[in-house]
């Protein structure tokens, strides 16, 4: 079975200040984009990498590739965007006999080495796509100007983590829908559902929080 990453890496990442895209911020000795890079090429189960940069990185990130040695790394593509249009453009450069897509974001660099095996796990089992999530410790509520709308029902709920697997096809054809206009999706997992796909839900792992403020880049450098 043939089974590729793509590594979305092309946002501007505004929240984090800085000179750069957030994929290139330091993250140790290296720019941030070097940590997701390493381990999913270092993850057995993955035949090739497609990293999706900002427009004008595209060079850094394939000269970084090489600089580490991850040698699945196959296409360096730009961005698009939105998310879903950097996604986009990581798909249309995965072989067309690909049977499994993963789909990570490069700001949740911490990948743990028993994540991508959980996901293809849940494939195996039938479903079209599976995502990590993690349960709340928060009540949530829906408010509507500053009133509350709604309590939901917590025990229900998850957080929703990358990387996510979907079988190749349940992806591409999710992606070729027009988007709504109205929502814009922040998960490749909701295109899916949208598209009648059946997402399972995995364990998740707090080492894959999301870099988007100088304190998470602080957080994952200590657990570095
Ligand atoms: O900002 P957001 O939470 O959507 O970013 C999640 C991931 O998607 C990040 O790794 C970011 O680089 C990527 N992204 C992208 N292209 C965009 C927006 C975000 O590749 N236009």
């Amino acid at each position: 079975m043939s089974i590729w990453a793509v590594l979305v890496a092309a946002g501007r990442g505004e929240r984090l200040g800085g000179d750069r895209p957030k994929a290139f911020v330091r993250l140790g000795q290296l720019p941030l984009l070097a940590e997701p890079l390493r381990r999913l090429d270092e993850c057995e189960a993955l035949d090739g990498v497609v990293v999706v940069a900002p427009e004008g990185w595209e060079e850094p990130a394939i000269l970084l590739a090489e600089e580490i040695g991850a040698s699945k790394v196959t296409a360096c593509v730009t961005g698009g965007e939105t998310r879903t249009d950097s996604v986009r453009a990581g798909v249309a450069e995965v072989p067309v006999d690909a049977e499994v897509i993963v789909v990570h974001d490069a700001a949740r660099p911490l990948l743990p080495p028993d994540v991508v095996p959980r996901l293809l796990e849940a494939l195996g089992e039938g479903f079209d796509g599976a995502v990590p999530g993690v349960a709340l410790a928060d009540t949530v509520k829906r408010a509507s100007d500053g009133v509350v709308a709604e309590t939901l029902p917590r025990s229900e709920l998850v957080t929703v983590q990358t990387p996510q697997a979907f079988q190749a096809g349940a992806l591409r054809s999710a992606l070729e829908r027009p988007d709504d206009g109205l929502v814009p999706a922040t998960d490749c997992a909701s295109l899916v559902e949208a598209n009648g796909g059946r997402v399972r839900v995995v364990a998740g792992d707090e080492r894959l929080l999301k870099v988007t403020t100088p304190a998470d880049l602080e957080r994952v450098n200590a657990w570095l």
